[in-house]
């Protein structure tokens, strides 16, 4: 594995655009990620949700990689998203803006040809209002709140949807959607219930394809997928579920460089605050990533990075823009300036991060900074 990485010695490191870290994005994983989940779907079909920019990875390269694999449904949260990848993609790739619209939008929303998910009355009125304005038919997406009670039309709200429905409104309703608050957990109860609400839901506004699933709804069974998943995490190699063994592929690694080493006799104090003591005499490396790196400050004393699979214990707090590590474990001179050591790869993976950082990987990802030197392959 080492073998392959594409930069693994200082001077290489050296003269890249004078970055300290180096995130490699595997675009190739990505598509078999891709297929590995139309495989289990199929015949149902698979979109990608490429929200905050495709989960930190870039959101254009890896649209334009999904839709190289056949994919051609495109979620974002925001219509600022859809304004920046929209021009990146073919006009049969069609892209979805989850969170809907802002009153505002709407007009530049049609003239993009991007398709907003309505989530409530009042986003429909507004869309209903500048599709009449136009005099055209608008696509539309319709979600449902099924129990998460974030974004998607409320109960409440349904029999006057479906009055709405029904005088047309110049919008024409392409699939209805909704979210799973509880996908990752296989045996969780919420998941049924949700279930038979959209059963219900679909009972009361026949007629519509229905897409429910997010990864860990393609890992929830058959019932799950109606017709169109829509797959962000699994597609970027996170683990679908909690539980389970992660089925999908790396797609994401990171090296960061050492800055500076030194060594230091026990009762030393390292980082912000004074927080480690050392309790013996302690090699310590401080390499060239921090929290504006992504890598959150509750890693301190508790998160590790590796150096050819050693596990180098973070000490002290993360800093800004740097992370101390203790370095005994190697034979002395192993790591010097611009040594790379590995902050996830074949040693650390996304989740073995967020749980040391007391989180989950989606927030691992979206969160890796633009310090990086970003190495597509
Ligand atoms: C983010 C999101 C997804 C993707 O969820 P993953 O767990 O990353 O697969 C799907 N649908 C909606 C509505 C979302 O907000």
């Amino acid at each position: 594995m080492d073998g392959d990485l594409l930069v693994s010695h200082a001077h290489t490191a050296a003269i890249m655009e004078g970055a300290t870290g180096y995130l490699k994005i595997d675009l190739a994983a990505l598509g078999r990620n891709y297929r590995k989940l139309l495989s289990m779907l199929a015949p149902v079909r698979a979109g990608a949700v490429v929200k905050a920019d495709a989960y930190g990875l870039g959101a254009v390269r890896v649209a334009k990689t999904l839709y190289g694999q056949g994919c051609r449904h495109f979620f974002v949260a925001q219509f600022v998203e859809a304004v920046r990848l929209r021009p990146a993609l073919a006009q049969d790739a069609q892209i979805f803006v989850l969170n809907g619209l802002q009153p505002g939008n709407e007009i530049a929303c049609a003239e993009m040809g991007v398709v907003p998910v309505l989530n409530s009355l009042a986003q429909w009125r507004q869309w209903s209002a500048a599709a009449r304005g136009l005099k055209r038919c608008l696509p539309a997406v319709l979600q449902f709140d099924t129990g998460m009670s974030r974004l998607g039309f409320p109960p409440e709200e349904r029999a006057e949807l479906a009055a709405a429905l029904r005088d047309g409104g110049n919008v024409e309703i392409l699939f209805i959607m909704s979210h799973l608050a509880s996908a990752d957990e296989v045996g969780c109860e919420q998941n049924g219930e949700q279930l038979a609400e959209m059963a219900g839901i679909a009972e009361a506004f026949p007629g519509f394809d229905i897409s429910f699933a997010n990864s860990g709804g393609v890992f929830l069974g058959e019932v799950y997928h109606g017709v169109l998943a829509r797959p962000g995490i699994a597609l970027y190699g996170g683990a679908p579920n909690a539980d389970e063994k992660n089925p999908m592929e790396p797609v994401v690694s990171l090296d960061v460089a050492v800055v500076q080493t030194r060594t230091v006799p026990s009762g030393t104090k390292v980082g912000y605050g004074g927080a480690h003591v050392t309790q013996r005499e302690t090699r310590l490396a401080t390499i060239a990533a921090g929290y504006a790196d992504g890598l959150p400050r509750s890693l301190g004393d508790r998160g590790a990075v590796f150096y050819q699979g050693i596990r180098l214990p973070i000490v002290g707090r993360v800093s800004m823009d740097s992370i101390t590590i203790d370095i005994s474990a190697l034979p002395e001179s192993t790591l010097t300036l611009g040594s790379l050591v590995e902050v996830l790869g074949p040693h650390q993976t996304l989740e073995d991060i967020a749980r040391d950082a007391d989180t989950i990987s989606y927030e691992i990802l979206t969160g890796l900074g633009d310090r990086y030197h970003r190495q597509y392959r």
